[in-house]
């Protein structure tokens, strides 16, 4: 279906995350005047997660943007409210405080929503990250905590940040003389299989070089502080302290269809919501089972060209074919990691000292990555 107003398409995108506001760029660049954008989110700021896992280990904080100067930027307008429920047949989004929000074509770009798995570890929360580790990296650099797991639980989670704390981690305790064991613990095959063989054997060497232990196929319980068993009490292992990453979980909102494995929201291979007219999704939020902000970006791509198409504005729509590119910082020198994702495997694996992308930034986004290195650019100017 093609929308033939002579209208600007009013579009709605619900999230300023990574897809929200990727997707926000590649509109203005395909759509420009003939599509009127507005943003609807709770928060003031994007915030740069990915550098959130230096903040325990003392380097500045990860980067702040108001969202008011980037929705300015974008022409967009921006709506500081929360999605309630869909009333799709209306084509109206409700929000908490009540409003109505009418939209031609819509974006749920909401996220995933994040809980902790294990009760007796310590969750990682990228929004209090270093209040969480902080004083963890002082007990091992004072030689009160000997021992580490890091745990990632099964079902969906980020584990890049779990290898790139374990190897942050265990390069300060070097650095201090501290005698510390760090033993990863994961349900993946390889350590970041996604990546693709090659890069999981540079990864595995990586680990081992840094005195870190891998076990993988893992699926793990923690049934008491510092204690963890694994494939049903098969194994246990004891340590000083455990960290688990969080499970997630789909955003499961009222009027939007969502899968049975967490409610996630299920979308076609052009990002389209399956069972729904003129509504899409892209990031977390959907049920492609990598949760990663350069695949994010990539989803918001592409559902903002099958949203162009329906305005008449592009021709055919290319559909979703994931790469995943992502920067693993280790405490030294960060790897560069990429891969073609088909059927949930990583092919064309690479691993190496330097990007094959640019801007080399810890989100490749196309639209994304390059305004923010704008941004930064303008900042570093100016300070
Ligand atoms: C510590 C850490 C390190 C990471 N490192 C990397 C990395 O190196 N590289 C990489 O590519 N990815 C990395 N990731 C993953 C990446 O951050 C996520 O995959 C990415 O943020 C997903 O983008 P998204 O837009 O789907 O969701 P988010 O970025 O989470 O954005 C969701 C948006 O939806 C909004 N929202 C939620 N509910 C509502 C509602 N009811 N109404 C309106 N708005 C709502 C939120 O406020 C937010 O604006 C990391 C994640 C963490 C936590």
């Amino acid at each position: 279906m093609t929308s033939t107003s002579s209208q600007p398409l009013n579009i709605l995108i619900v999230g300023a995350g990574v897809a929200g506001l990727e997707a926000a760029l590649a509109l203005r660049e395909l759509g420009g005047e003939r599509v009127a954008t507005r943003i609807l989110a709770p928060e003031h700021e994007f915030v740069y997660r990915p550098m959130t896992v230096r903040e325990p280990f003392g380097y500045t904080v990860a980067r702040r943007y108001p969202l008011e100067q980037i929705a300015r930027d974008l022409d967009a307008e921006l709506l500081s409210d929360s999605f309630k429920w869909l009333d799709a047949p209306e084509r109206v989004v409700h929000t908490e405080s009540g409003g109505r929000l009418a939209y031609d074509a819509l974006l749920l770009a909401l996220g995933a929503r994040q809980y902790p798995r294990y009760p007796h570890a310590l969750t990682i929360d990228d929004q209090r990250l270093d209040e969480l580790l902080h004083g963890l990296i002082q007990d091992i650099e004072g030689e009160y905590v000997h021992s580490l797991a890091f745990v990632i639980p099964s079902g969906h989670a980020w584990p890049l940040p779990a290898y790139e704390l374990a190897l942050m981690t265990a390069a300060r305790a070097y650095d201090s003389s501290a005698e510390l064991e760090i033993t990863i613990i994961t349900p993946e095959d390889a350590p970041l299989a996604i990546f693709g063989r090659d890069a999981s054997e540079g990864i595995e060497r990586l680990l081992e070089e840094n005195g870190i232990t891998t076990i993988t196929s893992a699926h793990c319980e923690v049934p008491g502080p510092g204690r963890v068993t694994i494939s049903r009490g098969a194994r246990q292992i004891e340590v000083d302290r455990v960290i688990a990453l969080p499970e997630l979980h789909g955003p499961s909102v009222s009027g939007v269809p969502s899968g049975a494995h967490g409610g996630f929201i299920p979308v076609d291979m052009h990002c389209k919501v399956r069972g729904l007219e003129c509504v899409y999704a892209a990031g977390d939020a959907t049920d492609f089972a990598i949760k990663h902000g350069g695949i994010a970006s990539q989803q918001a791509d592409t559902a903002a060209q099958a949203i162009a198409a329906f305005a008449g504005l592009a021709t055919e729509p290319a559909p979703f074919h994931p790469v995943i590119q992502g920067i693993l910082l280790t405490g030294g020198k960060p790897r560069y990691l990429s891969a073609h994702v088909t059927g949930g495997h990583g092919s064309s694996s690479f691993i190496g000292d330097a990007p094959t992308w640019t801007p080399p930034s810890k989100i490749a986004a196309k639209y994304l990555a390059p305004y923010l290195d704008e941004l930064d650019t303008v900042a570093e100017s100016s300070a």
